[in-house]
Parts: structure tokens; C-alpha cells; sequence
């Protein structure tokens, strides 16, 4: 993105947006927290505050879940016909679009990654999501089984918007996670809760305005911001809400699964990973370290989806870790809004104490730190790239997901082993992705069939369009996107009827 427009942009947040206090959307429009609470929005690349929000609780909740039912229940939203709220959801990619620059900067402010590689990773992706989703809005149907021409009756199955859905995302990616659960949702006709992260909150309350000027109907989406233990814990256990869907840690996602047992609501969880990287004897080596390396910086490490136990033959360890080496050396760090940063700071001094903690363990263990693993002497919360060799498959740092930028490396030797390679790359209780690089079709598909990970990409991967996005194991339950994604916002009803 360009200077100019990230300073004008910067500027008019400063003015408008983030001069006023934010407030909760609810049945469409903007009201304080019931107690009057507000809490601190700050800006990871600095410390500073950036503005306040209002603090959301269950009883805030409890009134937007109101305002979801109702709108559910009768008016604008209930009746409007699929291909006129894939209409709206048109309307609001254009508004994103319009206003591109201005989401980029705040995203950028209050999450701390570089404003460039949002706006042209998230605020691109939100856009082509919506677009895409949009075109689901009328194209899901039932089924109606064959029968008997001559049969005295006839059956069939139809689907309908699964409810009241409850949406509660993390701070990695908080424009694109609000986008991302709010559009199959609305493509499908519910009504929808968010709660965004507290940590970065202001581009899901961005994206609120946005949508009551596309002309979305009262309580179609309502937000409440707040914290985890007190909105994000009412939502998931209000008897009221029909479906969960959660992007977050693996632990906060069993709680979820524990509260939604409550009135049996139906739950798609987007969780944690430590997905492996293979790299085999014969692949490209420029071209993986290069990507390896810039996953590994990709939101300071902070992606869920990111290669963070690097596999690597023998014959190609050393060369790689040169590679990789050389590139994490020269990467320049610095706060999200100037044009030459690549990489930003992590959220929170919380975060930055967790990933040094594991990056001092693993020296401990006994890993060997080829470049990085030291917090930069400037406000905001920095640490280097980090790149560990002769880690174990036992030690806390190959096995954790810690959520920063830190790349532990192990060597293979058996190229052919395909079964061997695939069991360390399987010997985690996660399940969200997996790379290979090598230009072997055999290596190709036999690595891809035995990994078990929801997404696997081959030497980077192709075009693709939307696919399908969720993890096994401990990474999750269910998938978002593509057709997958729609169906979990439906319910499904079995009508027979006899002449
Ligand atoms: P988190 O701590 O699990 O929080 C996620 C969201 O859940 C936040 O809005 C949080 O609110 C809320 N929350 C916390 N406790 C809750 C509770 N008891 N009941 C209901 N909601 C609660 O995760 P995070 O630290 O924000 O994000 C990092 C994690 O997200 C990583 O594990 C990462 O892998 C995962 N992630 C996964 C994907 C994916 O698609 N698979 C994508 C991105 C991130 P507060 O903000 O107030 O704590
Ligand atoms: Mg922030």
C-alpha cells in the first residue's frame, strides 16, 4: 500500500473513528455496554492506547442473541429471498472495497501486522470471500428422492438457516476471521452474535458499520465486544443460540464444546496447529526456503496454518538452513504502518513472554539456535525470527503451538520412507495443515494420503479458488468455505407425505 494513502487514512481514523469511544451493534445500532464499562484497545507495535470499547457481558449478549431471534422471527431478514441477501453481501464487498485503505490501517494499528500484507492478504481475501459467498446465498437446495411415478405420495428434504448463530474469533486475523464467519452464516439466513477478540476488536466494529450501510435489516448482525470469560462464555452457553462457530486455541475450544452441550448447539471449531513442512532431496530449494521463511514471519507467526516443524532430507538440511537463515537475518522488523516493515510485533507482552519462554526451554533441551531468539529494545512487543536446529520430537517446542515466529528444524534421512516420514509428520495431537516440497508425484501423493491434515499444500500450492478450510484431530470440528461451509449453517428436514 502506498505512503500517502496509509498517512491520509491514519489520519481520518484519528479523527473520526478512533476518536470516539466504539460501541456494541445491536438490533442495528450502536448502544453502550448495560453496566457502562469500557475497556483499553491498544496498539501492539507501540503500547499505546488506541481507543476504548465498550465491555460487553451476558447481559449484553443476552440482548443481542434477542435481537438475532427476533430478526430471525419475523421482518426484513426473515422473509428477504436468497438472492436478495446475496445482494447485500455484494453491496458490502464493494464497501470493503471502497474503503480498503482506511480497514487496512486500523487492522494494522490494532492487530500490529505490516499494513501492506493486510491489505493486500486479508482485506483482499475478505473481499473475494464475500464475493464468492454471496453466490451461495440462492444456490443451496433440497432434494427430492426418486420414486414410484405411480406412488401415493411423495417425499423430500429441505434445508433451512441452522438459527441464532454465535461467532467468536481471535486477534491473529480479526477482519478477515469477522468476514469469514459472518458471510456463510448470512449467505444461508441466519442471525448472527460476533465477538471479536478484545485484543483487536476495532476492525469487526468497522466492518459493523460498513454493514448497516450495505443495508443489512436490525439484528441481522449484532456485536459485543468484550472478554472471553465474561460475552464470549454468555454466548457460547445461551440456550438461545442455535449454532457455535470458533476460531481460536484448542483449549478455549473445549470449553466452547462444553458449553455448547448446554441446548445442543451445533459447533464448527477452527483450533490450533503445529503443522509439519517436508522438504524431499529433490525439491526447489530457492523457492521453499523462501516461502518456509516468509510463512514463518506471515503475522509475526501468528497463523494458525503456519509450517512450524520443518522436516528436512539430509542431503538438503544445511543448504536450507542457510537459505532460510540468511532471509530471516535480513527481515526488518518494525511497527505495522511503515512501508519497509515485514514483519510486526506479536499482540501482547503475554504472547512475547510465552514464545521466549519456549525459545529458552528448547536451548535448554538441548536445540541450537542458528539466528534470532532475542526481544528487540523498543517499545511494542518484537522478538526475532527465530530458527532452531537439532530439535527432538519430545522437546515442548516441536510439539506446542506457540504462536510466533520460531521454526524448529529435524532431519530425515530415508527419502523413501514414505511411511516413516509421514508418522513424524503425524505425531502430534493437531491436524490443520501440512506442506511438502518436491517435484516426485509418487512423494507428492504418498505424503498427501497418509498426512492427516485438513489442508495439505504441495510446493506451495495452486490457484485453487475456495476450498475447504478445518483440521482433524485436535485442530477442530467441521470445515468453512466452499460447500462444506454452507451446509454447517443449515439444518436438515425430512417432509413425507402420504395422498
Ligand atoms: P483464544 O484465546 O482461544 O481466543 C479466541 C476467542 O475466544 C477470543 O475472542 C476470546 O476472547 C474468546 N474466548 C476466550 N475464552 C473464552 C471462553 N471461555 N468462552 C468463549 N469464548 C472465549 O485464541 P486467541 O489467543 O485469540 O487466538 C490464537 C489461537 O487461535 C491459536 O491457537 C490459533 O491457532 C487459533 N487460530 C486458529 C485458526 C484456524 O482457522 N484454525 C485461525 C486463527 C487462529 P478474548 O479475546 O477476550 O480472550
Ligand atoms: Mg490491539
Amino acid at each position: 500500500m502506498d505512503i500517502l494513502s496509509t498517512d491520509a487514512s491514519h489520519a481520518a481514523l484519528k479523527q473520526g473513528f478512533l476518536a470516539r469511544d466504539r460501541e456494541l451493534l445491536i438490533d442495528g445500532r450502536w448502544v453502550r455496554a448495560q453496566s457502562g464499562k469500557t475497556f483499553d484497545v491498544t496498539d501492539p507495535g507501540t503500547g499505546a492506547v488506541l481507543a476504548r470499547a465498550a465491555l460487553g457481558e451476558a447481559a449484553d449478549i443476552d440482548r443481542a442473541v434477542q435481537a438475532a431471534r427476533a430478526a430471525m422471527a419475523r421482518g426484513p431478514w426473515a422473509e428477504m429471498a436468497g438472492a436478495a441477501r446475496g445482494a447485500l453481501l455484494l453491496r458490502l464487498a464493494d464497501l470493503l472495497e471502497k474503503h480498503a485503505a482506511e480497514i487496512s490501517v486500523l487492522e494494522s494499528l490494532d492487530a500490529g501486522n505490516p499494513v501492506g500484507s493486510v491489505r493486500h492478504v486479508d482485506v483482499t481475501m475478505a473481499i473475494n470471500n464475500l464475493r464468492n459467498i454471496a453466490g451461495w446465498s440462492d444456490k443451496i437446495a433440497g432434494e427430492v428422492p426418486m420414486t414410484p411415478a405411480l406412488a401415493g405420495g411423495m417425499a423430500y428434504v429441505v434445508r433451512e438457516p441452522v438459527g441464532v448463530v454465535g461467532a467468536i474469533t481471535p486477534w491473529n486475523a480479526p477482519f478477515l476471521m469477522a468476514v469469514h464467519k459472518l458471510a456463510p452464516a448470512l449467505a444461508m439466513g441466519c442471525a448472527v452474535v460476533l465477538k471479536p477478540a478484545e485484543l483487536a476488536p476495532l476492525s469487526a466494529l468497522r466492518l459493523g458499520e460498513l454493514i448497516l450501510e450495505a443495508g443489512f435489516p436490525p439484528g441481522a448482525v449484532n456485536i459485543v465486544t468484550g472478554f472471553g470469560s465474561g460475552a464470549g462464555q454468555a454466548l457460547a452457553e445461551h440456550p438461545d443460540v442455535n449454532k457455535i462457530t470458533f476460531t481460536g486455541s484448542t483449549r478455549v475450544g473445549r470449553s466452547i464444546l462444553a458449553a455448547a452441550g448446554g441446548n445442543m448447539k451445533r459447533v464448527t471449531l477452527e483450533l490450533g496447529g503445529k503443522s509439519p513442512v517436508i522438504v524431499m532431496p529433490d525439491a526447489d530449494l530457492p523457492r521453499a526456503a523462501k516461502a518456509i521463511a516468509a510463512e514463518s514471519m506471515f503475522k509475526s507467526g501468528q497463523y494458525c496454518a503456519a509450517g512450524t516443524r520443518l522436516f528436512v532430507h539430509a542431503s538438503m538440511h544445511d543448504k536450507l538452513v542457510d537459505a532460510i537463515g540468511e532471509i530471516f537475518g535480513q527481515a526488518r522488523l518494525g511497527h505495522g504502518l511503515d512501508p519497509a516493515t515485514q514483519m510486526g510485533p506479536l499482540i501482547s507482552e503475554t504472547q512475547l513472554g510465552r514464545v521466549m519462554t519456549y525459545i529458552t526451554e528448547a536451548q535448554g533441551a538441548g536445540a541450537q539456535m542458528v539466528l534470532g531468539g532475542k526481544r528487540l529494545e523498543r517499545d511494542g512487543h518484537f522478538v526475532q525470527p527465530t530458527l532452531l536446529t537439532n530439535v527432538g520430537p519430545a522437546m515442548r517446542v516441536f510439539r506446542d503451538e506457540i504462536f510466533g515466529p520460531v521454526l524448529s528444524v529435524i532431519r530425515f534421512e530415508d527419502a523413501a520412507d514414505f511411511d516413516g516420514i509421514a508418522a513424524g509428520a503425524n505425531d502430534t495431537e493437531y491436524g490443520l495443515a501440512a506442506k511438502i516440497w518436491t517435484r516426485d508425484l509418487a512423494a507428492a501423493h504418498g505424503l498427501a494420503r497418509r498426512i492427516q491434515a485438513g489442508t495439505i499444500t504441495i510446493n506451495g500450492g495452486g490457484p485453487g479458488g475456495r476450498l475447504p478450510f478445518g483440521g482433524f484431530k485436535q485442530s477442530g470440528i467441521g470445515r468453512e468455505g466452499a460447500r462444506e461451509g454452507m451446509l454447517s449453517f443449515t439444518e436438515v428436514k425430512s417432509i413425507s407425505i402420504g395422498f
